[in-house]
């Protein structure tokens, strides 16, 4: 998973001035992160055969232990052809709950032959770092590390312990993630170091806003079924499997859920606003005053980058049913993909769909996988104020933003035990440059000591 934006690029209402670093503050830090991250890009840790992510757990793992982090207290355990890695920087005070930092080793698989570039071959070119896992997540995950390092480096000593944790399988099942999150449930506050961030103007460059993220929304996969005894299709009966499941699909892709507002979407709607496009950002705001203005809904449901945002969304994805040309169809299912808003059970959804269905024929399943409900963090003030000092210390002035992901990231698997996880990644990115997942992934060098600088202000103040 990359760094979820909302915005669809718009009209600009505040410039921030990048803060001038005429020499390094850290330049041991700065080139560690990316002499890690180029080694990290080397290994393919992709799942499969010759999954490679063990060996970035070694990589890691050898970086934090140079560092000064205790053999011991960097534990790598092996999951099928994957493996996660929890080390721990003991604080001096053990009655406080850990601080965890939250990233993830594997990556996407690449395919060479599509790429400009070899995907597992690292390259700085134009101050873009290339290669799989640039943006998600290997330099964001070698930055952490490099500030660690820092931090003891210059004699920091933490009084609640600082744990960093990597998952192994992040981009497919999930299953490690899912582990760690049940082991480290106690921890006080999660970092997800791989969520949210922030963007760079198309044309000048320069830092436009940065995003935290508070909340994601629930994956779930639903299958309908309906099924029918059939027949020739020279004797239609009344009843046919096919106009059934039609029939109740169109039902379900006109239905709108109940447009929903929370702490953290009424902040961050708000804070969106002016950034949009005038009639978004005008709609945005209306909904706030009242998430039941007509005219406000229209608009945002009309628009694909607003409509996840006010509610809950279910939308058919696939369909598939009849087994011949002159049979009376037997059978048909169709998958119907949502995004739950904070706060619903699954189950419930599914529901409220049987409901809007209307066909008492038709039977619904939850298919998801990795996947689990989460409700929204907390509007954790000691979180935003650090978060907040910590951007705005390297981007002054920099608006700062909370968000609600549509997407699913580590944090949900924090958030399904009430461990409250937020996504703070400190690297800014212009929207055209944006390529996790996809060919020719890339990250600006020029995020390295920025972001170095925050995690030393981020992890301090929540550790100290
Ligand atoms: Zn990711």
């Amino acid at each position: 998973m990359g760094r979820m934006r909302w915005l669809a690029a718009a009209g600009l209402m505040v410039t921030v001035v990048a803060s001038a670093q005429s020499r390094p503050a850290h330049p041991a830090a700065d080139a560690q992160a990316l002499d890690l991250a180029k080694r990290a890009i080397a290994l393919r840790s992709v799942t499969g055969p010759d999954n490679k992510t063990p060996e970035v757990a070694a990589l890691y793992k050898a970086a934090l232990v140079a560092g000064g982090f205790a053999d011991s207290n960097v534990e790598i355990t092996r999951v099928d052809d994957t493996a996660y890695l929890i080390g721990t920087w003991p604080g001096s005070d053990p009655s406080l709950k850990p601080l965890v930092i939250s990233g993830h080793m594997d990556v996407v698989e690449a395919k060479p032959s599509d790429w400009r570039r070899d995907p597992f071959t690292p390259v700085v070119e134009n101050g873009y770092l290339f290669g799989r896992g640039a943006s998600d997540m290997k330099l964001d995950g070698t930055i952490a590390i490099a500030a660690l390092t820092e931090l003891r480096r210059q004699g920091y000593k933490p009084r609640r312990t600082i744990i960093i944790q990597f998952s192994g399988d992040e981009e497919t099942t999930m299953k490690t993630s899912a582990i760690i999150a049940e082991k480290l449930k106690n921890a006080d506050l999660v970092l997800n170091i791989d969520g949210a961030g922030g963007t760079l103007d198309e044309k000048t460059g320069k830092p436009t806003y940065w995003t935290w993220q508070g909340a994601e929304k629930t994956y779930a996969a639903l299958d309908m079924t309906v099924t029918n005894p059939g027949g020739h299709s020279s004797a239609p009966r009344p009843v046919n499997a096919i106009v059934q499941m039609s029939r109740a699909l169109e039902r379900i892709g006109a239905y709108n859920f109940t447009p929903e507002l929370s702490d953290l979407t009424r902040a961050s709607l708000i804070a969106q606003a002016p950034f949009e496009e005038p009639a978004i950002g005008a709609a945005l705001n209306a909904f706030v005053a009242n998430p039941a203005d007509p005219a406000a809904l229209k608009t945002l449901r009309a628009n694909p980058s607003t409509i996840g945002r006010i509610a809950t969304t279910c939308v058919p994805t696939m369909v598939s049913g009849g087994h011949a040309e002159n049979a009376l169809p037997q059978k048909v299912t169709a998958n119907i993909n949502c995004r739950i808003f904070p706060g619903h059970k699954p189950a419930d959804i599914m529901a409220e769909l049987a409901r809007v269905a209307g066909d008492p024929a038709i039977t619904f399943k939850d298919v998801t996988i990795g996947s689990v409900a989460n409700d929204a963090s907390p509007l954790r003030a000691d979180f935003i104020a650090a978060a907040t000092k910590a951007i705005r210390g390297i981007y002054p002035g920099i608006p700062v933003i909370p968000s609600q992901a549509s997407g699913a990231s580590d944090c949900q698997w924090y958030r399904y035990h009430k461990t409250p996880c937020y996504g703070a990644s400190p690297s800014l990115i212009k929207e055209s440059d944006e390529f996790a997942h996809g060919l020719n992934e890339r990250m600006p060098v020029s995020n390295i000591a920025p972001g170095i600088t925050y995690y030393l202000s981020l992890f301090a103040d929540l550790s100290k």
